[in-house]
């Protein structure tokens, strides 16, 4: 359709985050760009308006409920609607140690992030996304996620928010109605403050690869699980 769609990433300020809203904007769409930062994010907000890109920023801070309240109640009232939702935003807290000698509150902190964010943005976007009876969800997980990897030790905190991440993709894939889809994506070992400098892929590429996610039809995929635009195992 000629309708402008309107798509949001969180954690868009650096990394894979702020690469998917180049990328999205290239595609015209309108981006919001969403951060914990207020400076950081407006700043990566307006070297992309620089080039002629449709974003914006709003603040949203995962791990905060009252502010992803917030930021849901501003997006409904400037934009009234919400086609896709990109679920970017994560930690890495931990060292190497062992997952019962770890201090809890890694453990906590990385779920509150990279699991409880996501499932709080979800259930405060999805009604937006239920009103136009669309919506393309995409959940930036990790191949560290998948039950194969929780036969090896360490980066246990990581591992398991994603684990639940995927699940979470899972469970709200089978309870949505219409055409709204939700998949989890593995970006590969890229290159950011996360990745470290000699991961090999770039932010560029990560962004590629997920995108594809972002504008697939009503017979798409539903509750899956992907790298490089093939299904992977959970
Ligand atoms: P970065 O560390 O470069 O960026 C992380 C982003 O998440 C930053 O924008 C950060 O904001 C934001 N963020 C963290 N906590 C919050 C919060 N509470 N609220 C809002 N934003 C938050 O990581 P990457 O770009 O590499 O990673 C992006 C996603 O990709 C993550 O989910 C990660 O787990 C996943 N991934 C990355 C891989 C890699 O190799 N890099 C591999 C597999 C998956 P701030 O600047 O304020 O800290």
């Amino acid at each position: 359709s000629k309708e402008i769609k309107v798509a949001l990433v969180t954690g868009g300020n650096r990394g894979i985050g702020y690469e998917l809203v180049k990328q999205l904007a290239m595609k015209n769409f309108k981006v919001i760009l969403s951060s914990r930062n207020p400076e950081t994010g407006h700043k990566a907000a307006q070297n992309l308006k620089e080039s002629n890109l449709d974003v914006s920023h709003v603040v949203m801070d995962v791990d905060n409920q009252e502010s992803i309240h917030q930021a849901a109640v501003e997006i409904n009232e400037q934009y009234g609607r919400l086609d896709v939702l990109i679920n970017n935003a994560g930690v890495y807290l931990e060292g190497s140690k062992k997952l019962v000698a770890m201090d809890h509150s890694i453990l906590e902190r990385t779920m509150t992030t990279n699991f409880f964010g996501a499932y709080h943005v979800i259930r405060s976007f999805i009604p937006l996304m239920e009103k136009q009876g669309y919506g393309r969800i995409i959940n930036v997980s990790s191949e560290y996620g998948a039950m194969s990897e929780m036969s090896y030790s360490g980066e246990g905190a990581y591992k398991l928010s994603k684990l639940a991440l995927n699940g979470l993709t899972r469970l709200i894939a089978a309870e949505i109605k219409g055409d709204i889809k939700i998949n989890a994506v593995d970006p590969g070992w890229v290159s950011s403050d996360m990745g470290g400098p000699s991961a090999p892929r770039t932010p560029r590429q990560a962004a590629e690869s997920i995108l594809w996610l972002a504008t697939v039809g009503p017979e798409g995929p539903n509750g899956e699980f992907f790298r490089d635009g093939k299904q992977i195992s959970w």
